[in-house]
């Protein structure tokens, strides 16, 4: 096992990390921009060093600060949480030169899930259900871009391959746009991301987000620990999340996981993973992969018992997968609402001093914050700065432990979207389950 492991991020996630080493007995380097001295986990960490200022691209971005930080602290191994550096293979393979082990796959391995259209063709090499289109690039005849949307139906979705965090992307209703539509994401994608390649995907009308949570040893072994369903989300951004998924039918579920896992065992996947997808009229459609923990890990880990960080640092070490798939069951169901210091109707970040902190608590409930009573948001970061879950035998029973959750807490001094959580743990739709991606902006008049 590692004897000694930097955090290369900030925040819940960050804290998160450092209580999983703490648990295992490995030591804690953690690193922090110059506003974030005071943060939990750096206060609780072994060492700390301070990599930057406040900008991320010269703190928690910057790769030869971080590298460095691991030589003079005898870190052998980092954990990059979600975020940041997490999902950079450049960082991965840098981490790699330098004799260290990097918490999460291979380079190569992030590399081919980070381009959409590898990925999908990986997928669909392993039996992974993928939305029908292009299957592959678009290629540079006008008459053959027409070709293949005629093929797949309109309305359709342009996608850059390099393209993230819901940019590069534009739906196309009608034949008459196509052409123009494909030339403008190109040239969108070649100035957001470097790479004009785009793909075509048939567009889904009213379909939900549902995920599929993997562990994998880069060894031949892996499993799934069910799914979770985030179709609750406001511009691509997750707002409340929830484990399982709810209506699925049994063999239709069973299906796509069988294949995530057998996805996992032909790429060579190491660590946590997730499998993102479309679900409409009983049918997935892969959309990405995520080769990182995720923020909303946790409804996972208390439906199923699993300490995802901890098993996460076991496989990254080298040890074999010790979870059998027999292993893992689902118990109950978990809610996540994440709390951000935003005002509820603008959204717009409010960073600013939190004057009283009071957490909910009692049985079921879990709190994943780095927040105190005195803690200053900064405004240079992701605004959310807690997340709330709750555990239940069933679903209506964790919904009920939410409600009371949410009005338990207090966050004092600073705006944030409790009330929108509020509001949506008392709505009817969402309480009967399974509203699609939708539901939320038509629901806030967006
Ligand atoms: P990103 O990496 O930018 O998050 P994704 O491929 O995960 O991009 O897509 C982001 C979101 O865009 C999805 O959650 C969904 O809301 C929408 N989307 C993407 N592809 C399609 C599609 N084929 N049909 C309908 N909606 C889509």
């Amino acid at each position: 096992m590692f004897d000694k492991i930097l955090i290369a991020n900030r925040g819940e996630i960050a804290l998160r990390i450092l209580r999983a080493c703490k648990e295992m007995g490995i030591a804690t380097v953690a690193v922090h921009s110059l506003v974030d001295r005071n943060l939990k986990h750096v206060r609780l960490a072994d060492e700390s060093v301070c990599i930057g200022p406040n900008p991320s691209p010269q703190s928690y971005l910057n790769v030869p600060a971080i590298i460095s930080a691991m030589e003079i602290t005898d870190a052998v191994a980092v954990h990059p949480g979600y975020g940041f550096l997490a999902e950079n293979a450049d960082f991965a393979e840098q981490v790699q030169k330098s004799g260290f082990t990097f918490i999460g796959p291979t380079a190569d391995v992030i590399r081919l899930m980070g381009d959409k259209v590898s990925a999908i063709a990986a997928m669909k090499k392993a039996g992974v259900p993928t939305v029908p289109g292009s299957d592959g690039p678009l290629p540079d005849s006008r008459e053959g871009c027409l070709e293949i949307a005629r093929k797949v139906g309109y309305p359709v979705i342009i996608k850059a391959a390099s393209g993230g965090g819901g940019r590069g992307m534009r739906v196309v209703e009608r034949e008459a746009d196509l052409v123009n539509a494909i030339a403008i994401t190109k040239s969108e994608a070649q100035a957001a991301f470097g790479d004009a390649t785009v793909y075509m995907e048939k567009f889904l009308q009213n379909p939900r987000h549902v995920e599929i949570q993997v562990m994998s040893d880069g060894q031949g072994n892996a499993v799934h620990l069910g799914d979770r369903d985030c179709s609750l989300q406001r511009r691509h951004q997750k707002v409340l999340e929830e484990a399982p998924a709810p209506g699925i039918p049994d063999a239709v579920r069973r299906g796509v996981q069988e294949a995530c896992v057998q996805a996992c065992i032909e790429i060579g996947y190491r660590g946590a993973g997730t499998f993102e997808f479309l679900y409409e009229d009983q049918n997935f459609y892969f959309i990405e992969m995520n080769t990182r923990i995720q923020v909303e890990h946790p409804v996972t880990e208390m439906v199923t018992g699993i300490d995802l960080i901890k098993e996460q640092i076991r496989v990254c070490a080298g040890e074999k997968l010790s979870l059998t798939q027999e292993d893992i069951v689902i118990r109950g169901h978990a809610f996540e609402c994440r709390i951000n210091a935003e005002d509820p109707r603008t959204f717009f970040p409010c960073p600013g001093t939190v004057n009283n902190f009071h957490m909910p608590g009692g049985f079921g409930v879990r709190v994943d914050s780095h927040l105190y009573s005195g803690y200053s948001v900064p405004p240079n970061y992701d605004s959310m700065i807690a997340k709330v879950i709750t555990h239940g035998e069933d679903r209506d029973t964790a919904l009920a432990r939410m409600r009371v959750a949410l009005s338990e807490l207090v966050v004092d001094g600073i705006k944030t979207n409790i009330p929108l959580q509020e509001e949506l743990v008392r709505d009817e739709a969402f309480a009967r389950g399974g509203v699609n991606i939708h539901y939320l902006e038509k629901k806030l008049g967006l």
